[in-house]
């Protein structure tokens, strides 16, 4: 609202200093820096050694999705009717992997209509809905499956994913049923460990075996970490070749094709939040016009993005001695607050900005109107510092 009235939908501009001096932004704002997406995507399309897929549900910005696509990526991971027709007005010409693995009869009808030829599954129940509604012709089912392996921020396995002999079965019926067989897993979003990977990978070699199937492709989710914190910047490379290296140790001639499918890796470090804060109450805890029930809403779950910046409503950087604080968000709500303390700088001032670096992930699209809150305006800049 206000910020692109105007101006046009086609504003850019260089940063976010800018953006403060001359709009003094009462709201949050996302910015985009399109081209660091797209350095993003040609890492994953050089780097990974397979079919490049993106998460939409990290983040279905129109623009994102646009960018991904003129850069070359030809498949998207949808979960719902919502996202499948997104992708198909957006990227017509992409593969849409339906990989949530619960659906209701009308969703899965939706996407059989919608052309959708690869399906993820991790249950009996699921398979027999599956097979009651897909057409076996050229249509891929890949059973998914979970391991007791940590290593992310948080666990994906307490939701889905069949234990490897449940999927070796599912495996089995779905090659005799005529889909093509092709398995899949997800390590945890933020998967700081390598290693998970590995552990899947050769976990799926000896599914493959359990049930005398070979697969055609492996799906090895998302999971790629982004830059949340300053010390610990994602090492994508080291990633992709150990994917790369443990299958060919488990799978050896029998290798199937690699499937990614990044949400977070691909999306979040192309964004900035730009939050202004409301208040400091007397002198102590720090109230932002942003908090968990708006941009900041996984910082609870997966800790803080300490890649921050503070500014004044001039855009010069904010210099003091960093000091810790506790921060609110801006509803009325005690859980609307950032984990922990953060440390900012001690002489920070009502008014001032307080930017979060890489937060483009599960940031806009769970942001809610709690309270009356949440508005947020979406700009485009050359550069994002
Ligand atoms: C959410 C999700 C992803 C993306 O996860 P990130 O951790 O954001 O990379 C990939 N695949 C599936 C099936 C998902 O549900």
């Amino acid at each position: 609202m206000g910020l692109t009235e105007g101006r046009g939908p086609k504003t850019v501009w260089n940063n976010p200093a800018e953006i403060i001096r001359v709009l003094a932004p009462e709201d949050p704002v996302m910015v985009f820096d399109p081209a660091v997406l797209r350095a993003t995507a040609q890492r994953f399309l050089r780097g990974f050694p397979g079919l490049v897929t993106y998460a939409v549900k990290s983040n279905p910005d129109k623009a994102i999705i646009r960018t991904l696509a003129a850069a070359g990526v030809k498949g998207f991971d949808v979960a719902s009717p919502y996202e499948i027709d997104l992708i198909g007005r957006l990227a017509p010409h992409a593969a849409r992997h339906y990989h949530n693995p619960v659906r209701a009869r009308a969703e899965i009808a939706h996407g059989v209509a919608a052309g959708v030829k690869s399906w993820s599954v991790d249950s009996w129940s699921e398979l027999e809905k599956l097979f009651q509604r897909v057409p076996s012709e050229n249509c891929e089912i890949s059973p998914r499956f979970k391991l007791p392996v940590s290593g992310a921020a948080y666990d994906f396995g307490s939701k889905f994913g069949a234990s490897p002999e449940l999927a070796a079965e599912l495996l089995r019926a779905v090659a005799d049923r005529g889909y093509i067989p092709s398995l899949t897993f997800h390590p945890g979003t933020q998967c700081g460990d390598p290693q998970a990977w590995e552990s899947y990978i050769t976990t799926a070699a000896r599914i493959c075996d359990m049930a005398g199937v070979k697969a055609r492709r492996l799906n090895v989710g998302g999971g790629f970490p982004s830059h949340r914190v300053q010390a610990i910047a994602p090492d994508l490379t080291t990633i992709f070749e150990l994917i790369d290296s443990a299958t060919e140790a488990a799978f050896g001639a029998d290798r199937p094709e690699l499937v990614c499918e990044p949400g977070r890796g691909m999306c979040a470090d192309a964004f900035a939040l730009i939050t202004r804060v409301k208040a400091v109450r007397d002198g102590a805890a720090v109230f932002l016009n942003d908090g968990v029930y708006g941009g900041l809403t996984e910082l609870p779950q997966i800790g803080n993005l300490d890649r921050l910046q503070v500014l004044t409503p001039e855009g010069t950087p904010r210099a003091g001695v960093p000091t810790p604080r506790t921060v609110f968000g801006p509803t009325c709500d005690s859980l609307d607050r950032l984990p922990g303390e953060i440390d900012l700088p001690a002489n920070i001032q009502e008014g001032d900005y307080l930017i979060f670096q890489g937060a483009g992930a599960y940031s806009t699209v769970t942001n809610t109107r709690f309270n009356g809150f949440g508005q947020m305006a979406h700009l485009s800049v050359r550069s994002l510092s």
